[in-house]
């Protein structure tokens, strides 16, 4: 009998990942039914999910092994309590290139200085201006999980000097690691950028606050494409108005998509980008959906499991 899987995703999803997460499954083996909705939850034996999607609740899917996120966030459903069901989140190796290639240009941006040549273009000839090198720069990455160790492991690649932050203690090669509440402090101080790729948790909201902000090297840039919510919105606000803070790339935000009427969209030391660092591509994460179907018809254990007490 085929294993019946549930696409609980919008419709323009189903597009993009009708062909790969089809011809994934046989190269891997399986019998599958694919399904975009169902009037018979209890014979769904996996779920295929994105958060936005209509399933909210999963009491009925009596017979569901997993559900399988097409996210790498999980902030929308780990605390979902109709959830029994082990609860898997998405790393795609696309998705980590993507974020690797976003983060690094926009460190680039702000280290390079390029804002003052892409928008000085007022026939001032504008020379002498030497920015430190990479080595002289402190680059905080806060998260050192699958995009976090990659993004700090690229920047370190470039000449940084990387520190990174973690809940447990980690090692990451070329990166000064710290971790716990302890090691925020020290992993802030004096970095002239942070890039922030934790998962939103409530011990993560609002983790970069104005006593923190406070700690950075004075005109120190801000790259987010974390959770907007890992940000004091106001406390933000106050340091680039102030110039203790000279730039903030955001792309991630309290609400999504960003209101019109919010400052962010007019404030000049502010980039809005609409939630576009990292996309997950079907035909790599296609692989690793069949592949953790794979998994469960083999009795073998599921790949990335969310831990659901630490909510990541
Ligand atoms: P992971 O779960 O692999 O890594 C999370 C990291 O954050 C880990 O290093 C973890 O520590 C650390 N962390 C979690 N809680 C705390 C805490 N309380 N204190 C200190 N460190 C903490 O996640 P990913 O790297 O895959 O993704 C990170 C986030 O990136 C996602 O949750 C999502 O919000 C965002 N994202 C954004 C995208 C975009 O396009 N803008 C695309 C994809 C993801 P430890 O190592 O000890 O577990």
């Amino acid at each position: 009998m085929p294993v019946t899987i549930l696409f609980a995703a919008r419709p323009e999803r189903w597009v993009q990942y009708e062909a790969p997460l089809t011809e994934a499954l046989a190269e891997a083996g399986i019998d599958a039914e694919i399904i975009t909705g169902t009037d018979s939850p209890e014979t769904v034996d996996y779920i295929v999910y994105a958060p936005n999607s209509d399933v909210q609740d999963f009491t009925p899917f009596t017979r569901c092994k997993a559900v399988l996120n097409l996210w790498a966030g999980v902030e929308n459903i780990v605390g979902n309590t109709t959830l029994t069901q082990p609860l898997a989140r998405m790393v795609d190796p696309a998705l980590t290139q993507g974020m690797v290639e976003w983060c690094a240009g926009h460190v680039l941006r702000h280290h390079l200085g390029m804002d003052l040549h892409i928008h000085g273009q007022d026939g001032i000839w504008r020379a002498g201006i030497i920015p430190p090198l990479a080595a002289e720069r402190v680059v905080t990455v806060l998260g050192l999980g699958e995009l976090g160790a990659a993004v700090a492991q690229a920047l370190a690649g470039l000449g940084f000097d990387v520190r990174g932050w973690s809940r447990r203690p980690r090692e990451v090669a070329g990166v000064a690691c710290f971790a716990g509440a302890d090691g925020l402090d020290a992993a802030l101080t004096g970095a002239g950028i942070v890039v922030l790729l934790l998962p939103l948790t409530p011990a993560t909201e609002n983790v970069l606050n104005a006593d923190r902000m406070a700690l950075l090297a004075p005109g120190a840039a801000i790259v987010n494409p974390g959770r907007g919510p890992l940000i004091d919105d106001e406390a933000l606000i106050a340091a680039l108005d102030s110039g203790q803070l000279s730039h903030a790339t955001l792309d991630v935000f309290r609400t999504e998509p960003l209101p019109p009427e919010h400052p962010f969209w007019a404030h000049p030391k502010v980039t809005v980008t609409p939630h576009i660092a990292s996309e997950t591509r079907a035909s790599t994460a296609s692989c690793v959906i069949a592949e953790n179907v794979r998994r469960g018809e083999a009795g073998e254990p599921f790949l990335y499991l969310v831990a659901r007490d630490a909510g990541y």
